[in-house]
């Protein structure tokens, strides 16, 4: 694996890997390859590519293994060293677009709680090197973290 598939598709915004403690984001591409196929608790995807996209049958190709290993030095000291990773642990997961929305659906009904914001309110706005991940009140549901309701969502549109 050299370094090159370690660069993320067009397309990460709101489904990144978690990369520092102001991330308040969840992976929903994690936790649906651990709820839906079974993966380990420790699996984390490393690389994912969009296909057939905007088509019915759009999905992801996502790959992933276990990684506890870390750069002990340079620039990236203390970030996953991926290259030391088990290699038997890697798995290969096909994602279908509408499996995903479906779980996050599925997640809203069980949780009652915004996908968009995880339940915090607060959507993710961007990343900048000097201010680190920003927010912004969540726009699917004002900012309550709640599911908008029917009528909610009856009177706004
Ligand atoms: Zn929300």
């Amino acid at each position: 694996m050299d370094s090159s598939a370690l660069e993320l598709p067009l397309g990460r915004a709101e489904l990144t890997n978690k990369t520092t403690d102001d991330d308040l984001r969840f992976d929903w591409i994690n936790l649906f390859c651990r709820e839906k196929y079974g993966a380990p608790e420790l699996w984390r995807w490393f690389k994912w590519e969009r296909k057939e996209i905007d088509k019915p049958h759009e999905f992801l190709l996502v790959e992933g293994g276990v990684c506890t290993a870390k750069i002990e030095r340079g620039k990236r000291k203390g970030q996953d060293d991926w290259k030391k990773r088990d290699k038997a642990m890697d798995r290969t997961f096909v994602v279908a677009r509408k499996d995903l929305d479906a779980f996050q659906a599925e997640w809203q009904a069980r949780t009652g709680s915004c996908f968009k914001c995880y339940g915090t309110g607060q959507e993710w706005g961007g990343w900048s090197a000097a201010n680190g991940n920003r927010y912004r009140p969540c726009t699917k549901c004002n900012a309550t973290g709640n599911v908008p309701s029917q009528a909610e969502k009856a009177t706004s549109s």
